[in-house]
């Protein structure tokens, strides 16, 4: 099968215990399982109802807290910008508007009508959404259509374990609609094709990209 990346031949591995067919890209380490195992919209639905994201719930805001410590310093100073696959919570983008920037939030079944397409933001944030993407290419690209010249996109999604045996034992793959797994070469891949700018990551769960400015001037000025 090829890499839904980079389009280069994939090889696969079967997990024992599950039985389900992983497909290992080498060339951008994207890993993908299966597609016969991706679930329908509203079997992922019934999982997600599941998590309970108390808005109140300190550990939540420490959690979200640690991606913006991370994040901002490398985003310049955006004065809008969108939580895309917000989940039920709107507690990031909550977050957001107390460090001054606009932050509109979507997701696409608890908030599936707030999303602007004439709007452009200067930072997208996208956190534990990208795992569960069928078409992550597309969407990434969708999300850059979204940000202004020289705006910011920051991920947070697990990256995975490069030792096989690591992998197999991970907790992450082991949710059912957690279906596509990424690397920090994934993402340098997908900045490199669609001509971003690849800022930094924290080597373990988040990245931060540029989309480049045609006059690669900064959204500071
Ligand atoms: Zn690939």
């Amino acid at each position: 099968m090829l890499c839904h990346i980079c389009d280069t031949y994939t090889l696969s591995f079967i997990h024992e215990k599950t039985n389900i067919t992983y497909h290992h890209c080498k060339d951008c380490e994207y890993i993908f399982k299966s597609p016969e195992v991706y679930q329908d919209f509203n079997t992922q639905k019934e999982r997600y109802n599941l998590h309970t994201n108390d808005e109140e719930d300190e550990g939540y805001k420490a959690y979200f807290k640690r991606f913006l410590d991370f994040t901002l310093p490398l985003v310049g100073q955006p004065k809008t910008a969108l939580d895309f696959g917000c989940g039920a919570s709107t507690i990031l983008s909550t977050m957001l508007k107390i460090e001054g920037i606009d932050c509109t939030y979507y997701d696409p079944i608890y908030h599936p009508d707030t999303l602007n397409n004439a709007r452009k933001y200067q930072l997208i944030v996208s956190t534990e959404v990208f795992e569960h993407l069928q078409q992550p290419k597309e969407v990434f690209s969708a999300l850059l259509e979204r940000l202004e010249e020289g705006g910011y996109l920051a991920i947070q999604t697990q990256f995975y374990p490069c030792d096989r045996e690591a992998f197999t034992k991970w907790y992450y793959h082991q949710d059912p609609t957690h279906i596509v797994f990424f690397s920090t070469q994934t993402f340098k891949v997908l900045s490199k094709n669609f001509d971003c700018t690849y800022i930094g990551d924290n080597g373990k769960n988040m990245i931060v990209l540029q989309k480049r400015s045609v006059l690669s001037s900064s959204i500071k000025e």
